[in-house]
């Protein structure tokens, strides 16, 4: 499944997928799942987002300036704080809307 349309709303990542059905990622929720080296020292899996500290986050840090497409299989956000390293693949965006529960801020 990709995404058709992406937008901010809010706190919110909203994603309309193909075929219609929507996802809705708080800001906090996508920046805290950062996948990138620098935020996760590794590249992880999804099962390891409960673990590790949260640090705190830089003003800006879940503001999102900008996004891209990766390759008709990602997208890589740019955040106001100027961080941009990571790329979140279209399964693990829907399995992050899928589990809301994983915001620290709802
Ligand atoms: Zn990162």
């Amino acid at each position: 499944m990709r995404p058709v349309d992406l937008q901010v709303i809010g706190s919110d990542l909203a994603i309309k997928w193909e075929g219609g059905h929507e996802s809705y990622i708080p800001l906090t929720l996508l920046r805290s799942a950062c996948p990138c080296a620098s935020c996760k020292g590794e590249m992880d899996i999804f099962g390891n987002l409960y673990k590790g500290e949260v640090k705190p986050l830089k003003q800006g840090a879940v503001t999102l300036a900008s996004f891209g497409a990766v390759g008709g299989y990602g997208i890589q956000p740019v955040w106001a704080d100027g961080h941009s390293s990571g790329i979140f693949t279209h399964d693990y965006l829907l399995r992050l809307a899928a589990n809301p529960t994983t915001s620290p801020s709802k």
